[in-house]
């Protein structure tokens, strides 16, 4: 089972993919944080994407394709993968399609108005990596201390992401529709909700 969990930035994705990486036992695979374990190695692909990741662009095609290209390869992808925040032009579809076969692109549909909200409160912990909100969902046994914002959370950067996201990752959901594999949920509810959707997508 391949699957896309598609979405604007904040939508959700992550959230979902960590939840469905459990039921199915498959890994996720986010070029998000395959760039930040490379920042934080300071590698030498890390620093030239964290330029542009910082700023809010997207890191260029070529880089993110040669890292998912490697990562597919890896054993634990052979019963199947939750792509998260891949692909993310229209260009990456294409070279997706070369070298994976994609069962279905779940498009998280969150409205606008909520998404820089959602972002610019997230929190992620630096010691389990778990997802929080400091108002909509607040850590309970974690200490609020472990707590890390991305550098690319803040609101300007968040406004650049969207604009990316318009403009560059938009048209990926009408090329997946063209291959009838879309199906939308509606992101806009508790994450438990959405999970159950999500299951009842995919299948027990
Ligand atoms: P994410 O964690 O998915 O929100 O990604 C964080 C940032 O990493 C994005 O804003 C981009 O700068 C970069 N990035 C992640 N995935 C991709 C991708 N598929 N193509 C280009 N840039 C990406």
């Amino acid at each position: 089972m391949n699957i896309i969990l598609f979405g604007a930035p904040g939508a959700g994705k992550g959230t979902q993919a960590k939840k469905l990486i459990e039921k199915y036992d498959i890994p996720q695979i986010s070029t998000g944080d395959i760039l930040r374990a490379a920042i934080a190695k300071q590698t030498k692909l890390g620093l030239e994407a964290k330029k542009f990741m910082d700023a809010g662009n997207l890191v260029p095609d070529s880089v993110v394709m040669g890292l998912i290209e490697e990562r597919l390869q890896e054993k634990d992808c052979e019963k199947g993968y939750i792509l998260d925040g891949f692909p993310r032009t229209v260009a990456q579809a294409e070279f997706l399609d070369k070298v994976a076969n994609i069962d279905k692109v779940i498009a998280l549909d969150v409205p606008k108005s909520a998404i820089v909200e959602r972002i610019t409160g997230r929190r992620t912990s630096a010691k389990t990596g778990k997802i929080y909100h400091i108002k909509f969902n607040p850590p309970v046994d974690e200490n609020p201390e472990d707590l890390i914002q991305r550098a690319d959370d803040t609101e300007e950067a968040v406004i650049k992401r969207l604009e990316a996201y318009d403009n560059q990752t938009l048209p990926v959901l009408d090329y997946y529709k063209k291959k009838d594999k879309v199906v939308v949920v509606d992101g806009y509810r508790n994450p438990d909700e959405i999970t159950k959707d999500l299951i009842g997508i995919l299948g027990e």
